[in-house]
């Protein structure tokens, strides 16, 4: 089960997803999970996280215990004051200036400061120096998708017509690609 926050610079900035999440578990509905690394996927009710062990990384990236980078012991002071960088700059909810504040602040703060202000958050909202995807150890295919059309600057509607132009038959397609 989620701590409460104790993250005091940040509580106030996480309340909308804690609300999200809180809700979420006393509601008794079915939740999956499927990991982004190996695409296990996982299922039941009431279920978190931790039950299947899985967890998630503060950008979302869902992946298996077992894949973990490293450990929470194992972070270093850099790695858990950029945890916490990307925890700010990743809520959508918060404002241009209180982003830029929480940034200047948790810059500025001591090794004792980042210590003190980091919590290991079970499974939940890890370090992204523990998520293989971020770590770049791993890549999900959609990510690797998106580059490959940025790369050639196109769209999924234009790559579309020219797969519908050489192949003409979905199974023509689907054995090109075995
Ligand atoms: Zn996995
Ligand atoms: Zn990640």
């Amino acid at each position: 089960m989620r701590r409460s926050g104790k993250r005091l610079v940040l509580r106030l900035l996480k309340n909308k997803t804690m609300k999200t999440r809180n809700g979420f578990v006393s509601n008794s509905s079915s939740s999956s999970f499927t990991c982004d690394v190996c695409g296990t996927t996982e299922s039941g009710y009431d279920a978190s996280l931790s039950d299947f062990g899985m967890m998630q990384c503060i950008r979302n990236h869902t992946f298996c215990e077992s894949e973990a980078v490293k450990s929470n012991e194992d972070l270093t002071i850099d790695e858990k004051r950029e945890a916490l960088l990307v925890e700010v700059r990743s809520n959508k909810w918060n404002k241009e200036d209180v982003i830029a504040a929480a940034v200047d602040k948790i810059t500025k703060m001591s090794d004792d400061e980042i210590n003190d202000e980091y919590e290991e958050d079970g499974n939940y909202e890890v370090a992204p120096a523990r998520c293989p995807i971020c770590s770049m150890k791993e890549f999900r295919n959609e990510d690797v998708l998106y580059f490959l059309l940025k790369k050639q600057g196109k769209t999924f509607k234009v790559i579309g017509e020219e797969i519908k132009n050489e192949f003409g038959d979905f199974e023509k397609f689907m054995n090109y690609l075995k």
